[in-house]
């Protein structure tokens, strides 16, 4: 059974009793979910245990900073109809759920996602795939919410054949945290529903930490990927998680021996309540830099940043390259030596 109120994680040894008060405080304001394959994983014996951070909830959240914002990548100024953000020309978001197995405490959109948040329904389903169908411009559909593989196989897979049919569309791509926080949920039947003929289907998983790919979750991943469905992955630099190179490291060697290619190394955001999560620019750069030192370049991310407000993502560096103009330019290598081009 999934977790999902504070006097559950006291009786599960998740937490202890004299935390109960703190608890509530954080759980009337952001909901709570502990799957059993996340609970069996946390270290009841470790304060610092990285999955417990990721999960667990913490007063910290309470605090929030003044850059912090409720919409901090600007979803809602780039929302023409409900559920659609269409941010950058070539792709749109479609958010069927507002609901996911787990909440993460630094979850970008906490604010938007948690139990009783309204999925789209019926009507606004069709309006959003009339809006795909309605701009040629559209080559690529990402599902996303909310986790769209919480939803029932029918379901998903009568949303992702209608969005296949049209025309234009290539690519629908699924943004999930489930083949880790469930992985006894990625069925067969489950992984059918995902290819629809007239477009190519993408999984992106996210993870945060080697320890979240346990056997299931591998297993999860290889009935997607034996499906020919390719997968990337998703990160989020996270302090006390992975803020440091062997975890990072250990995280991407993982996800490339599943099959999965390195994606997206995100930039914490400025959600409400998660500044004790973030690390600088500065210091996201540096493991980006000691990575490229230690992984192949199979196994790099790209480190990125979304601009707070919805102006998009940009990679957030580190830059090798300095330009002199007409003296062309000065190249650092791995070790740091300088070089002109
Ligand atoms: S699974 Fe994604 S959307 Fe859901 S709480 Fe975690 S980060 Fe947020």
């Amino acid at each position: 059974m999934t977790i999902r109120l504070p006097s559950e994680l006291v009786a599960a040894g998740l937490a202890p009793p004299d935390k109960l008060a703190h608890l509530a405080r954080v759980a009337e304001r952001y909901a709570i979910a502990i799957t059993p394959a996340i609970a069996g994983l946390i270290d009841r014996g470790d304060p610092s245990d990285p999955i417990a951070r990721q999960f667990l909830p913490n007063i910290a959240e309470l605090t929030v900073t003044s850059d912090e914002r409720a919409d901090p990548i600007g979803d809602h100024a780039h929302s023409p109809v409900e559920g659609i953000v269409h941010r950058y020309p070539d792709r749109v978001l479609l958010k069927l759920v507002n609901v996911c197995a787990v909440y993460c405490r630094f979850c970008f959109r906490r604010e938007m996602v948690g139990p009783g948040k309204q999925a789209l329904s019926a009507q606004q389903c069709d309006a959003a795939l009339s809006y795909i169908a309605a701009h040629p411009e559209i080559w690529e559909v990402i599902l996303t919410g909310g986790d769209p593989l919480v939803l029932s196989a029918r379901r998903l897979g009568d949303v992702i054949k209608r969005i296949a049919a049209i025309g234009h569309v290539k690519i629908v791509r699924l943004h999930t945290r489930l083949p880790v926080v469930a992985p006894e949920k990625i069925t067969s039947a489950l992984v059918r529903a995902l290819k629809a003929p007239g477009a190519t289907t993408y999984v992106a998983l996210h993870a945060n930490h080697p320890r979240e790919l346990t056997a299931a979750a591998r297993a999860a991943c290889a009935r997607i990927v034996d499906a020919g469905i390719p997968m990337v992955s998703q990160s989020v630099l996270l302090r006390g998680v992975n803020d440091d190179a062997q975890t990072l490291e250990a995280l991407m060697r993982a996800f490339v021996e599943c099959r999965i290619k390195p994606y997206y190394l995100h930039h914490a955001d400025l959600a409400p309540g998660t500044s004790h999560f973030r690390a600088s620019i500065a210091e996201g750069q540096g493991l980006v830099r000691a990575l490229r030192g230690r992984l192949s370049g199979l196994a790099q991310p790209t480190y990125v940043l979304d601009i707070p407000g919805g102006y998009g993502k940009v990679p957030a560096g580190p830059q090798y390259i300095d330009m002199c103009g007409e003296a062309g330019a000065v190249v650092e290598d791995i070790a740091g030596a300088k070089h002109r081009y």
